[in-house]
C-alpha cells in the first residue's frame, strides 16, 4: 500500500459542494482508503484574477493502484463533475484532484510530475497539508511545517470543517 496526498481546488459550480462531493467519490474508490482530511480553505485564484476565488482542502489516502492508476481514478472524477479542459491555464474550474505526494516517489513524465510542481510554492497546498501532516518531510528533505510557516497566506482561509 502507498500513501499518497491530494490537493482539491474548486472556483466554479458550488465549490464546497464540489470538493465535498469529490471526497465523497475518493471514499467510495475501490483501492483507496481516505485517512486524513483537511479543513476546507478559501484562497486566491493563481494566474488570472478575473475569476471567483477558490476553495482547497487537502486529503491523505492509502493506496493499492500506482501513481498513474491513481491520476486516472482522479482525471475520471474531475471529468465527471463537469470539468471541461480548456487552453488557458489556471483558469476557473469547477474540480482540480492533484496527486501532491505519492510515497517518497519522484516522478518525472510527462504525464505526472511527483511531488507535485507547485507544492512548495502554494499557501493552498501547504497549510492544508501541514494542518493532516505536519511531520511529513519531502523526498528532498524538506519540512512541510517549515514550508508552511514560511511561505505567505495570500489571504487564505479555514472556511468549515470539512468531515
Ligand atoms: P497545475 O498543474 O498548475 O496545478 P492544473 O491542475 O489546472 O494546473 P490540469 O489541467 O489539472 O492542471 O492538469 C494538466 C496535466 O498535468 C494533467 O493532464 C496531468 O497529466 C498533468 N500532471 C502532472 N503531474 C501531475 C500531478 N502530480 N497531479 C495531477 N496532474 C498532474
Ligand atoms: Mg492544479
Ligand atoms: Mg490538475
Amino acid at each position: 500500500m502507498s500513501l499518497a496526498y491530494i490537493g482539491l481546488g474548486s472556483n466554479l459550480s458550488d465549490p464546497q459542494a464540489q470538493i465535498s462531493s469529490a471526497l465523497d467519490k475518493l471514499t467510495q474508490l475501490d483501492n483507496c482508503v481516505v485517512k486524513k482530511v483537511s479543513s476546507l480553505y478559501f484562497s486566491r485564484p493563481m494566474g488570472p484574477q478575473d475569476q471567483p476565488d477558490y476553495m482547497n482542502a487537502v486529503v491523505a489516502i492509502e493506496t493499492s493502484l500506482n501513481a498513474i492508476e491513481l491520476l486516472e481514478e482522479l482525471q475520471s472524477i474531475e471529468n465527471n463533475a463537469g470539468r471541461v479542459r480548456k487552453d488557458n491555464r489556471w483558469g476557473a474550474r469547477a474540480l482540480d484532484l492533484d496527486i501532491l505526494l505519492f510515497d517518497l516517489q519522484v516522478i518525472n513524465t510527462v504525464r505526472l510530475t511527483i511531488p507535485h510542481y507547485g507544492l512548495k510554492l502554494r499557501e493552498f497546498v501547504l497549510l492544508p497539508l501541514a494542518e493532516i501532516a505536519a511531520k511529513l518531510v519531502l523526498p528532498d528533505g524538506d519540512s512541510i511545517q517549515e514550508l508552511a510557516n514560511q511561505i505567505d497566506k495570500n489571504g487564505l482561509k479555514i472556511h468549515s470543517k470539512l468531515r
